[in-house]
């Protein structure tokens, strides 16, 4: 009886690392794919758009106005489920939408499938 509770108990713990790290893989996996794939295909979407005219394409930041030469606009998506809807901005503004606007927060940033 002793010797089957041990064995028993050598069991359970192994099922339980291997479920541990399924858990673990499962939750990289979800982590990383969707969102890379979604990301990469709304931005192939606007980048396609632009491309193809569907989309007015800005010389000037949407947020602050900066433009011209030296001036890095970036295709903000406020909304990823909505890729036709981009706000055209400078890489400082880009990164304080980011940073501070928390409306924007869960779209077009890294990793919106992060558990809060
Ligand atoms: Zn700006
Ligand atoms: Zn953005």
């Amino acid at each position: 009886m002793r010797q089957w509770r041990r064995q028993n108990l050598e069991h359970a713990r192994a099922k339980a690392r291997r479920q541990n790290r399924k858990r673990r893989d499962y939750l990289v996996a979800y982590r990383r794919t969707p969102d890379r794939r979604l990301k990469q295909a709304v931005r192939n979407t606007s980048y396609w758009a632009v491309e193809a005219g569907l989309l007015p394409r800005k010389d000037r930041c949407e947020r602050c106005g900066a433009g011209g030469k030296g001036v890095r606009l970036n295709r903000h998506h406020p909304d990823y489920t909505d890729p036709l809807r981009i706000v055209w901005l400078c890489t400082p503004c880009h990164g304080d939408v980011h940073r501070k606007a928390p409306e924007s927060d869960g779209a077009c940033r890294v990793g919106p499938m992060d558990p809060r």
